[in-house]
């Protein structure tokens, strides 16, 4: 569709329209497609162990509810926990817990391995759930096995463990009758359908309660962005009023995104479901061994689009062999999104790809970015290349190399100054401040946070003309504490607020001076790179730190102090700034949240502390060098 029809569609007013029921869409779809395959699991080195039709996955959440409610005693209302190996019995468990009207919590799957810190993280989350019902899957066993004689000391107290593998995982064929099955029947829109926390980037992860009415916007805006930019009020009078599912039967994906994550869960399951789209997945530890195999199961599979963190995609152009999957086996070519978000996006990452992967068919305009944070379920915005012109996707002028999440508005974004809450010009980087029907309630239990970062209002708007999609909001905001800004109706984002740095009276955001650095030399690895300012010793003035991870390798104080000056040259000549103090880390190190995504305060926390395991430090001329 040409450029000028995408920005009118955008405009329509039913965009504000009632969303759809998502439990009465996702139970129409098992239906419609009964038995096709919904759902194919994949181990590594690419067999195929497990096919979940639509219907099988319906019906194992349906034993699942019936179970909640009728075996275990859960009341609507009540918090479960789903704490499951990276497996796909986590989705029927998730919608058990929907069909019985009890609030799912996805966490982190407890790793055996690291008991201690996993169980302390478990705990925080239990305790602010308040939930005494935990759902798993043979990973229980694991976890006895590591807490051996400790487990009754180390668990939780009070809190029931109920495996669904029986449950979940009975082949269909072996039982003419569908399981027992159960459905809460007085669900209302405005209820909390599950607790997403938040990745813990700039603090303790908080507990955003989602509504079905959010998790139905949301998905709404997913699906409408995976057909050519429908948005979804003209999706579901087509999909469900005339029953006619035929473009998204062709949508085809593989994903390997952890499902106790919002990106993995709902772009990756919950909307493809509600597509009726088929479905290949494999465990992010499959993934992370072998990440080319995601792509090579993409070009199997004829996959139609894809999503993914900015890291998989530079980790995918980096490790592809061409010589070992010659371009006549391997086409990209069915791909008409290949979406990328959840973190900071470097322009690189998208330039590299496409290099690498063009010979493959991939079209030069599949390369998809989108922004997104668990307060609005997962997805606010995204960049259509297909509706927009070529050249587009990275700014130019006095901003290079920033890359756009948005250039079609199907929510009100505003940029925002975070201190007057007025709303900014055009080209001035400010707080990225959103309104729409995915926005959550609030986040659990933190009445205060709630107010302050969901109820946000304008102090004064631009006019209504410059906004034509801002007419429908409730005039409530909610703070995303990310800065962005808008160039010739696009936007950009630049930053996360929290980890914006004031040096001689300028701001700078951490990307800005992470990118440039982590290119300088090929042994830091991606995405593993903090910086950070520190109050300087004895004067008012805050000094530049960058911590990074570099790959196993031998090198001399020598050798290492050449590389760092190069790095340290690259943050000079991009920005103008003047590292205080470079430190490399040994790799797998520095502190991250469980989603992989780098926790600077932390890592200044642990500077400080003197927790980083250093290999050389720029301040320290006979550093251990371990
Ligand atoms: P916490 O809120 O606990 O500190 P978090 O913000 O990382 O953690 P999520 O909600 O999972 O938790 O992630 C959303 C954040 O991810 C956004 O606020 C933004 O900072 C970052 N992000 C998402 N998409 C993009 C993108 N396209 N470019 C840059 N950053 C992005
Ligand atoms: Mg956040």
């Amino acid at each position: 569709i040409s450029v000028e029809e995408n920005r009118k569609r955008s405009m329509h007013p039913d965009l504000w329209a009632p969303v759809p029921d998502i439990m009465d869409a996702l139970r129409r779809t098992a239906e419609d497609m009964g038995d096709e395959v919904f759902a194919t699991w994949i181990e590594a080195g690419g067999k195929e162990t497990r096919h979940w039709s639509f219907r099988d996955t319906w019906e194992a959440a349906g034993a699942v509810a019936h179970a909640l409610v009728h075996d275990w005693g859960v009341q609507p209302g009540d918090r479960v926990m789903l704490c499951y190996n990276f497996s796909f019995e986590y989705f029927p468990a998730f919608l058990g817990c929907l069909r019985a009207g009890a609030v799912a919590c996805p966490v982190y799957p407890i790793d055996p391995g690291k008991m201690e810190i996993a169980l302390k993280k478990f705990k925080l989350v239990v305790e602010d759930t308040g939930a005494r019902l935990v759902l798993t899957d043979n990973l229980i066993n694991w976890i006895r096995i590591g807490c051996g004689l400790f487990y009754s000391h180390l668990m939780p107290k009070g809190l029931e463990w109920r495996v669904t593998d029986q449950l979940v995982q009975r082949p269909p064929s072996s039982h003419p009758l569908p399981p027992p099955s159960y459905d809460y029947p007085d669900r209302a829109p405005s209820d909390i359908a599950f607790l997403q926390y938040t990745s813990g980037s700039t603090g303790d992860p908080k507990g955003v309660m989602i509504t079905y009415a959010n998790l139905g916007a949301n998905v709404g805006l997913i699906a409408g962005a995976q057909r050519f930019a429908f948005s979804y009020a003209d999706l579901i009078p087509v999909m469900h009023v005339n029953g006619d599912r035929s473009w998204f039967t062709r949508s085809r994906s593989v994903s390997w995104l952890p499902m106790y994550h919002d990106m993995g869960l709902v772009y990756g399951v919950v909307a493809p479901f509600f597509m009726g789209a088929r479905m290949h997945y494999l465990s992010p530890i499959t993934f992370l061994k072998d990440p080319c195999l995601w792509i090579r199961l993409l070009a199997k599979k004829k996959a139609t689009w894809a999503a993914g963190p900015d890291f998989a995609y530079r980790l995918c152009s980096k490790k592809w062999d061409a010589k070992k999957w010659p371009v006549d086996e391997y086409s990209l070519t069915h791909i008409i999104y290949m979406h990328t978000g959840a973190e900071p996006i470097q322009s690189t990452t998208l330039v590299d790809f496409n290099r690498v992967f063009r010979p493959y068919r991939l079209h030069a305009r599949a390369l998809s970015p989108c922004y997104g944070l668990a307060e609005s379920v997962v997805c606010v915005s995204w960049f259509d290349p297909v509706a927009n012109p070529p050249g587009s996707l990275i700014a130019g002028g006095d901003k290079p190399g920033y890359v756009c999440c948005a250039a079609d508005f199907r929510v009100d974004l505003r940029i925002v100054d975070p201190d007057t809450c007025e709303e900014m010009q055009d080209g001035t980087a400010g707080e990225l401040w959103v309104s729409g029907p995915s926005v959550a309630l609030g986040y659990w239990n933190q009445p205060a946070l709630t107010k302050t970062a969901f109820r946000a209002r304008l102090s004064r708007a631009a006019p209504l003309e410059a906004r034509p999609w801002a007419r429908f909001g409730n005039g409530e905001y909610l703070r995303t504490g990310d800065v962005a800004f808008m160039q010739d109706g696009r936007l950009y984002f630049s930053g996360r607020l929290k980890d914006m740095m004031i040096i001689h009276g300028k701001r700078y955001y951490a990307q800005d001076i992470e990118f440039p650095a982590q290119d300088a030399w090929s042994a830091v690895r991606g995405g593993c790179i903090a910086a950070f300012s520190m109050l300087a010793e004895g004067k008012d003035e805050e000094e530049l730190h960058l911590v990074f991870e570099v790959a196993p390798a031998r090198y001399s104080q020598h050798a290492f102090r050449e590389h760092v000056n190069e790095v340290v040259q690259a943050v000079r000549k991009k920005t103008g700034l003047t590292v205080f103090r470079a430190i490399a880390v040994r790799d797998r190190t520095i502190p991250k949240t469980t989603s992989g995504k780098i926790r600077r305060r932390a890592t200044k926390e642990a500077l400080r502390t003197g927790h980083l395991w250093v290999l050389y430090d720029s301040l320290c001329l006979l550093s251990p060098g371990k």
